[in-house]
Formats: C-alpha cells, sequence, structure tokens
C-alpha cells in the first residue's frame, strides 16, 4: 500500500471487526434457533432465516478472508496490498452483517444492546476507516495499476496449476469465447480433448479411479481460469462430471466406481444432470419422472418415462446423471427416488432424438437463454427410454437413495460454481481495469477519477472474499466431504453474488460500451446472472441448506 493512504488497516484491525461481528452474530443465533424450534420452523421465520444464513455466511467469509491474508503474511508470500484489501474486505462484510441483523434485533429481543455490547463506539469508528472510500479507493487504484491481475499467493504446486490452466484458457478458450456466446454455437470438440489430454477431467477422482487426485483446490483454480476465459464454454465443464463423481463415490457399487470413474476422468464420458422437472424445481423431492423394472429385448433393467426441464449439456452428454421415481408412491417423497446413469448418444446442435432399438425414445430441445451458451439446457421428454440394471447407481441398494446422492453431488457442483463465480469476477476485474484506463471523458482517462477508483477497490475486495471463502470450502471438501457441505453451499451463495455484483459495476464503467456485445463485458453480466439460479436458488440455498444446517446445530 502507498503511504497516500496513512490509516491503512490492517490484519489486526479486521480480527477486531470480525470479532464484533461475531459477538452481535452469536446471540442472534441462539434466539433464532429457539424461535424456529432448531429450524423446524423456518417457514415460520423464513426472513429472518434468510438473514442469518447469509450473515453466517459473511462472518464466515470473513474468518477466511483473515486466514489466508495472515498465512500469507506468515509464509512471507504476502504484501501490503493484499494485507490491506483483506482488512477491506473484513470490513465491508461485517458491516453487511451488522445493517443485515439490526432489523430483528428487536423481534428477537435483543434491540439496541447487543448491537451496542457487540460495537462499541471505537469499533465503530475502525469500522468506517477500514471500509472508508480512501481505503477502498487506494485499493482501486493499485488494482487499475496492475491491470486487476489476480496473484493470490498459493503454494507452489497450485501456482503452477493456475499459471498452466491460465495459460491454456487464455490460448484455447479465450480467442472463441465471443464467438461461441454471440451465436450460441456448440463447445468445440477440441476444447474437450485438450482439456482431457491435460487431465482437467481427473483432478479431484482418486487415483484408483484413473484419476490424479491432486484435490479439491487444484480443482476449483482449474474451474476459475478456464472460467475467467469463458463461463460457458469451458468453466463450467468439470461441474456436470463432478456432480457424478461425487455421487459415484459416495453410494455407486465398485464396479459401478470401476468402470465410470476412469471414463470420467479421461473425459471419454461427459455428463448432463437431469433433476429439474417443467413443474419441479426447488422441491426436489417431488421428482414426477418414473423409473420401471421391465426387461427389454433379454435385458432386465428399467424404463423411463416423463419429461425433465433444463438440462444443460445434454445433447452433447454420452451419459445423464437423472433422478427418476422408482416407487410409484408419491407419499415416499425423496425416499421414492434413485438415480440412474442414462447412456445416450452424443448430438450436436439444440435438439435431438435418441431411438433405442427396443423403442425407447429420448427427445431434447434447448431452451434459448441470454447467456451460459455453448452447452445448451434442453427440455427432455423420454418414452420407454431403457436403462440397464447395472445403470442403477448403487444397484438394488441404492434404490430410493437417489435423493441423497444427488445431494451429495449438488456440494460438489456448488463448491465448484463458487471457482466459477470467482473466475467470472475475475474476467470482469480485469477487463474493466483496463479499460478505465484506455477510457478518457472530461479530458483525462476515467481511472483517474474517484468513484471509478472505489468501485474498482471494492470489486477487488468483494471478490477476496468470495475467493477465501471458495478455497476454504475446497481444502474443507478435501479433509470431509460429508461436512464440508454447507460451506460449499456458503461460498457458492456469497461468490455468485458477488459475481453479479462485480460484472454489473465492471459494465456500469464501460457505460454504453459495456452494453455491446463485442465487449465480453455485456457477457459476463448475463453469465453471471444464471448463477444465483442453478444447483439451488439462492433463497433454497439459504434457506434450506445454510439456514437449516445452522440452526439445527
Ligand atoms: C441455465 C440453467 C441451467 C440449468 N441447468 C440445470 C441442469 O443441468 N440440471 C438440472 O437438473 N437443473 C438445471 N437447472 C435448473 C435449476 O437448478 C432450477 O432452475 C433451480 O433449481 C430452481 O428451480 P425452479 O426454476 O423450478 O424455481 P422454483 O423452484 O419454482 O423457485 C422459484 C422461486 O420461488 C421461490 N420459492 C420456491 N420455493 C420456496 C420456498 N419453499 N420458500 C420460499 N420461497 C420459495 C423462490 O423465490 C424461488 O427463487 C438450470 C437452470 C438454468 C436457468
Amino acid at each position: 500500500m502507498s503511504t497516500e493512504t496513512p490509516s491503512s488497516p490492517t490484519l489486526d484491525d479486521g480480527r477486531r471487526l470480525l470479532a464484533a461481528a461475531e459477538a452481535l452474530f452469536e446471540p442472534v443465533l441462539a434466539r433464532a434457533r429457539e424461535l424456529t424450534a432448531g429450524g423446524r420452523a423456518i417457514d415460520d421465520h423464513q426472513v429472518l432465516a434468510e438473514r442469518v444464513a447469509y450473515a453466517a455466511t459473511e462472518v464466515r467469509a470473513a474468518r477466511e478472508t483473515l486466514a489466508r491474508a495472515s498465512a500469507a503474511g506468515e509464509e512471507g508470500r504476502g504484501g501490503a496490498l493484499l494485507e490491506t484489501t483483506a482488512a477491506a474486505a473484513v470490513a465491508d462484510l461485517v458491516a453487511s452483517v451488522r445493517a443485515r441483523l439490526d432489523p430483528e434485533l428487536d423481534a428477537l429481543g435483543l434491540g439496541d444492546a447487543a448491537l451496542e455490547k457487540a460495537f462499541a463506539p471505537e469499533l465503530r469508528a475502525l469500522l468506517r476507516r477500514a471500509g472508508s472510500e480512501a481505503v477502498l479507493r487506494e485499493i482501486g487504484r493499485e488494482t487499475i495499476e496492475q491491470r486487476g491481475r489476480n496473484e493470490l499467493p498459493l503454494d507452489e504446486m497450485l501456482e503452477q496449476v493456475r499459471e498452466s490452466v491460465r495459460e491454456f484458457a487464455d490460448k484455447e478458450v479465450a480467442p472463441q469465447a465471443e464467438h461461441i456466446h454471440r451465436r450460441d454455437e456448440d463447445i468445440p470438440e477440441e476444447f474437450i480433448r485438450k482439456m482431457s489430454e491435460l487431465g482437467y477431467f481427473g483432478l479431484s477422482i482418486p487415483e484408483e479411479y484413473g484419476g490424479h487426485e491432486m484435490g479439491n483446490l487444484a480443482m476449483i483454480l482449474t474451474t476459475e481460469e478456464l472460467s475467467r476465459a469463458s463461463l460457458a464454454a469451458a468453466g463450467s465443464l468439470i461441474t456436470r462430471p463432478e456432480i457424478l463423481t461425487k455421487a459415484l463415490l459416495q453410494g455407486g457399487t465398485e464396479a459401478q466406481k470401476k468402470t465410470w470413474l476412469p471414463k470420467l476422468a479421461s473425459g471419454e464420458v461427459m455428463v448432463g444432470v437431469s433433476v429439474t422437472e417443467p413443474d419441479i424445481g426447488s422441491d426436489v423431492a417431488g421428482v414426477k419422472c418414473r423409473a420401471t423394472r421391465a426387461t427389454v429385448e433379454g435385458e432386465p433393467g428399467w424404463v423411463i418415462n416423463g419429461p425433465k426441464a433444463w438440462c444443460t449439456f445434454a445433447g452433447r452428454a454420452d451419459v445423464l446423471a437423472l433422478l427418476a421415481r422408482t416407487d410409484p408412491d408419491p407419499a415416499k417423497g425423496a425416499k421414492g427416488l434413485s438415480l440412474f446413469i442414462v447412456p445416450k448418444d452424443a448430438f450436436e446442435g439444440h435438439d435431438f432424438e435418441m431411438k433405442q432399438p427396443g423403442g425407447g425414445r429420448m427427445v431434447g430441445k434447448a431452451d434459448a437463454t441470454p447467456g451460459y451458451r455453448g452447452m445448451h439446457s434442453f427440455t427432455l421428454n423420454l418414452e420407454d427410454y431403457f436403462v440397464p440394471a447395472s445403470h442403477l447407481v448403487g444397484g438394488e441398494d441404492g434404490l430410493g437413495k437417489g435423493f441423497y446422492l444427488q445431494m451429495g453431488g449438488f456440494a460438489a457442483g456448488r463448491l465448484q460454481t463458487g471457482g466459477r463465480a470467482c473466475g467470472l469476477a475475475q474476467a470482469a476485474l480485469e477487463k474493466t481495469a483496463e479499460y478505465v484506463v484506455d477510457r478518457a471523458q472530461f479530458g483525462k482517462p476515467i481511472s483517474e477519477y474517484q468513484l471509478t477508483r472505489y468501485n474498482l477497490g471494492l470489486m477487488a475486495t468483494r471478490l477476496l472474499a468470495a475467493r477465501a471463502l471458495t478455497y476454504a470450502a475446497a481444502e474443507a471438501m478435501d479433509r470431509d466431504e460429508r461436512k464440508a457441505g454447507p460451506l460449499a453451499a456458503q461460498a457458492k451463495l456469497l461468490s455468485c453474488d458477488i459475481a453479479v455484483d462485480v460484472t454489473q459495476r465492471g459494465q456500469l464503467m464501460h457505460g454504453g460500451w459495456g452494453y455491446a456485445e463485442e465487449y465480453p463485458i455485456s457477457r459476463y453480466v448475463v453469465d453471471a446472472q444464471v448463477l444465483p439460479i442453478f444447483e439451488g436458488v439462492k433463497p433454497i440455498l439459504e434457506l434450506k441448506v445454510i439456514a437449516r444446517t445452522l440452526l439445527a446445530s
């Protein structure tokens, strides 16, 4: 940090602010637990539960931001800009927690006293100073000077992963990203082939099943760098196989793991995930698509009937991980669902029809979308579509366990989406930092205006928090996949909102050109908007995953 800002906040300042936010959050959480009967009555207090879930996410992000910056400092890889940005990020998060919880304090019987106790006058002054516009302008000035480049310190192996993926994405993906988006074209096969050769699909798959087992953080860095070049044409390719991988690792038979995981790791098999139906979205337990036992042409298995919606990549995919109702009794809810690996041919384009020799049929038609193009998201209809018995995940033991396996897969998907959001926000930060230097109005580059610097500072600061939380979730996933689900959901929640915020701020700083398709920022904005929608639309993620876990514990 330059000496222009005498009062640059320190990590110690950040720690004091975090302690204040925790001091406010803890009694709120305790009262919210009582009020919602340990989370059982969330629906009677949805707004409170949503606020608590978000505040918890922000508190956790503040903690992880400090931890990452402290660790980098201790290892001698930090730096003044990282320290100031981390402290400012904590101030931004803590101010948000305070404002978010304030409206609930009276209803929770805590009142102003809780606020005053947590935020004594000197802490309020510190909060204003650490998150002041002067601090953010200075961060913005340095961010512009560095053209927004992401140099967050990592260990040597991870830095190599990041560098090599960045090089690949800049060289191979970025030059084609605009074209694919504007023409809504298919993802080029050469992307898939090269990513397969580079081992990108096997990063988190155990070695015994043909993967590289480099861990979730290496995978997230890969996804992040690919998404920086294009969310839709490369950054989202690992997400689907990752969802199926986690479902197989948790509940697949040994034979299924041996059959499918090496093919997923090598990129030989591309995956679509088919859960949503035209009238079933968030209420996954209500899935209606039916799978019925049948023997077709002498082979025992299942026939699947029903519509599915929003199945991304269903055309090109070689298999669909499809959730279907195997128990016809609707009262069974989630317990009547099973997960199938549904094989199909790979098709080009925006619609397809797959006919099986035994009479089964699957048709797909892509729904046009403003962004997230390239993979195409399909409405499907399956008619007596045959799937061999060996494709029921978990075999006979997997009957009725599809919902839980799918949710396990979604935890991995959400972690992935945290990485995708960070990559997309990073792209917006870099393009904006370049643009504001090149664009002059009223006789000087717009980068020299205070408000531009402030906005760039805020973008960089928020992105650091999103990244710290996402990386923490990746590391938690390495330690214990089953316990990391709620943290992955928090990483997804915050990072996706930050991607929306950062891309829109970037667009405004491009003025009218930010709305022109030939400027990538316009693509980033429409791509970012889908992030809070899938893998648990934001309100559902907050209420049914994060709040439920928090309020129950
Ligand atoms: C581009 C794109 C790609 C997608 N890809 C896939 C894919 O590959 N595979 C797949 O299976 N799905 C996919 N989806 C579907 C996505 O996961 C769903 O859209 C998402 O889960 C939300 O479901 P829904 O759209 O039916 O919304 P709904 O469930 O109808 O929810 C709409 C809104 O209703 C409100 N709401 C609903 N229930 C509650 C409640 N209990 N309490 C309070 N408010 C509530 C919330 O405000 C919510 O945002 C994709 C979607 C898009 C847009």
